[in-house]
């Protein structure tokens, strides 16, 4: 290989700003930063073409004195610290002193400020981090950064750049960040002339989550606080009730000293206190602030600074374990109960025509949780801890259930036959609903006339006979969607609002009419027929949270089908589900109508096939 010479590189700070630099997102999280660290009160950020053409953020900040406007713009020049020592003691969220600098080299820039002590502010424009005019101007105090035409002059990292849906989810996330993490603050956040954000300086957090979540999480969000014993951590914030843990654990959001910042050991932490109340998949949502000397942190370690490195990471896990668990178990670990008994449905069998016993409306009081209600009353008359109350009235109601459905047939399928050198065996249910109901076994013929049995895989069936149903709806020109019996109203959060009012049209097309009722606010009126009239309004929130995050990355109709496939899944029957022997004849006409019964939405099979013949060879029966 021929050896090149080492000169120096061109324009190699439109290299270095990348580092920084990568999408619109960081952009404004510098900014906001700098706003911070200037003592902003008020912070507004104006967005155009998903900052791609435009990224403004506007300040009520101390100002850039004239004579320093321009240094500002130079690398490692900052008024945050002066040499690597005041790293120990940093209280501000810039120290790099390298964002104007980066941003400035791969943009134009206009920036307007002002001090206190300064009549008239000061105007720079630059391009390509060189100044190309100044002047003096009248202005408010403060700083007025605009951002243009971010990347012109990098055609390679420009054409990088995500969908406009994808870059502004990024930015509207920045933004909720930190928001969260200073509700001192006003935030007011707006995309090509659409108000998202508007976000009033409250001092309470759970007044911003309400801002940014709605109204009901906010609702299921409890303060929390807590100091250990050692003083080495101070823990604040709001846990969420185990009812809206979500199946992404983005959502919740962890700050190390009023920075935002994502680290697995901090969420590993806080999902193990929660352990025993969630449900398999889903996640707590939660925002934690963790205040720690800044001496133990060392946030040097990533140019976009999101990840940290704590001096010792089993010491913070076991802090923040041992702080939130216990908060965990006095408010939230009742709730566990409620969850544990629905597995009394086992004993309610499956004929629902019989007028309802009293144990059965006492089951289903406990399932709504009403009865938690009354056993705190009764608690107090009794002075009996809830667990044991809870726990008698369960064995209860159980001895009811178990009596009732004790006949000889019942006892005979259900009882395995327990001997030693021999399997566990039961005979199969009278549905034939096999490993936990996952599977169901039929008897027949194949399509080449062999005899023999097949297995049906339940939930994959279902999924295949919706996607099939959903696909007929895009395609119809009459669309096959019903009227809710009470329109719901849905909040949402910013993000899940803006890709709402992006794709409404296109929501329509699968039958979910939803009209915007302003701010947060959707209406639902329409849902397809393959949903419930009576739908809950949980079910719909996750729909859309999930499509949102499923649409991130691009258009609607690029991830249709993938939309589709998502929300045949989450219409279908699942495995474990009870099924009358109606129900599977349902679901075997169904799926004998559709145009692929043998794959569900994301192509697994759906039907096995085992014939006598071969059932006969391996019982060794024919030669
Ligand atoms: P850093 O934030 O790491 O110091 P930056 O490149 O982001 O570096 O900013 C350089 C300097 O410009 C800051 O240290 C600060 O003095 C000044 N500055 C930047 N933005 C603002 C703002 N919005 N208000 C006041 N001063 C600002
Ligand atoms: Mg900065």
């Amino acid at each position: 290989m021929e050896r090149k010479k080492i000169k120096k590189i061109v324009h190699a700070e439109k290299i270095a700003a990348g580092e920084v630099i990568e999408r619109p997102a960081n952009v404004v999280k510098e900014l906001i930063e700098n706003s911070i660290d200037a003592g902003a009160r008020e912070i507004k950020i104006l967005i155009k073409n998903a900052g791609k053409t435009v990224i403004e953020v506007i300040d009520d900040g101390v100002g850039i004195p004239p004579e320093e406007m321009e240094i500002a713009f130079h690398r490692h020049t900052s008024s945050k610290i002066r040499s690597i020592k005041d790293l120990e003691s940093l209280q501000t969220l810039g120290f790099r002193g390298e964002a104007l600098a980066s941003i400035a080299a791969i943009s134009k820039i206009q920036i307007t400020s002002r001090t206190e002590e300064n009549e008239l502010g000061t105007q720079l424009i630059l391009e390509e981090g060189k100044v190309i005019e100044k002047k003096s101007v009248s202005c408010p105090r403060g700083t007025d950064m605009k951002v243009l035409n971010l990347f012109y002059n990098i055609p390679a990292r420009k054409k990088f750049l995500k969908s406009n849906n994808t870059e502004l989810g990024h930015i509207t996330d920045i933004v909720q960040r930190y928001a969260l993490a200073n509700p001192e603050l006003h935030f007011y956040y707006v995309h090509d002339d659409m108000q998202i954000l508007n976000c009033p300086l409250s001092n309470d957090l759970k007044t911003t989550v309400f801002h940014l979540y709605g109204k009901n999480i906010a609702r299921e969000m409890i303060p929390f606080e807590y100091t250990d014993k050692e003083k080495f951590i101070y823990l604040h914030g709001l846990l969420g009730s185990p009812k809206i843990a979500r199946k992404s654990r983005k959502d919740s959001s962890i700050f190390l000293n009023k920075r935002y910042i994502i680290s697995d050991i901090v969420f590993k932490a806080v999902q193990e206190a929660y352990k025993g109340t969630l449900m398999v998949n889903r996640h707590p949502f939660f925002i934690l602030f963790l205040e720690i000397d800044p001496s133990h942190v060392d946030f040097n370690v990533h140019p976009k600074k999101l990840l940290v490195r704590f001096e010792d990471e089993e010491l913070i896990h076991s802090k923040v374990h041992e702080g939130v668990r216990p908060f965990l178990k006095k408010h939230f670990m009742r709730e566990e109960k409620v969850y544990v008994s629905t597995e009394l449905k086992e004993f309610m069998g499956t004929d629902s025509s019989s007028p309802k016993s009293n144990t059965e409306h006492a089951i289903e009081e406990i399932e709504s949780g009403s009865t938690v209600i009354k056993q705190e009353t009764s608690m107090d008359s009794l002075n009996l801890p809830p667990e044991s109350i809870q726990t008698s009235l369960l064995d209860h109601v159980r001895g009811g259930l178990t009596q009732k459905k004790s006949n000889l047939e019942t006892l005979i399928r259900e009882k395995y036959i327990v001997e030693k050198n021999f399997p566990r065996i039961k005979l199969i249910s009278h549905t034939g609903q096999l490993s936990n109901k996952k599977y169901i076994l039929l008897e027949g013929m194949n399509q080449e006339g062999e005899e023999g049995f097949f297995i049906l895989d339940q939930h994959a069936a279902s999924e295949r006979i919706t996607k099939e149903y959903f696909l007929e709806l895009l395609k119809s020109s009459k669309k096959q969607k019903q009227k809710l019996i009470v329109p719901l109203k849905i909040e949402v959060s910013p993000s899940e609002k803006y890709y709402l009012l992006e794709n409404l049209s296109q929501f329509q097309e699968l039958g979910f009419t939803f009209e915007h009722f302003g701010g947060n606010t959707f209406i639902l009126r329409d849902v397809p027929l393959v949903f419930d009239k009576t739908i809950n309004p949980s079910i719909i929130k996750e729909i859309i949270s999930d499509i949102t995050e499923i649409g991130k990355e691009h258009s609607f109709s690029e991830v249709k089908e993938e939309i589709i496939n998502y929300l045949s899944c989450h219409r279908s029957i699942r495995g474990g589900e009870d099924l009358a022997l109606k129900d599977i004849h349902e679901l075997l006409v169904n799926l004998a109508r559709c145009k692929d019964p043998f794959h569900c939405a994301h192509g697994r099979p759906v039907l096995k096939f085992i014939s006598f013949k071969e059932l006969d060879k391996l019982f060794k029966r024919t030669g």
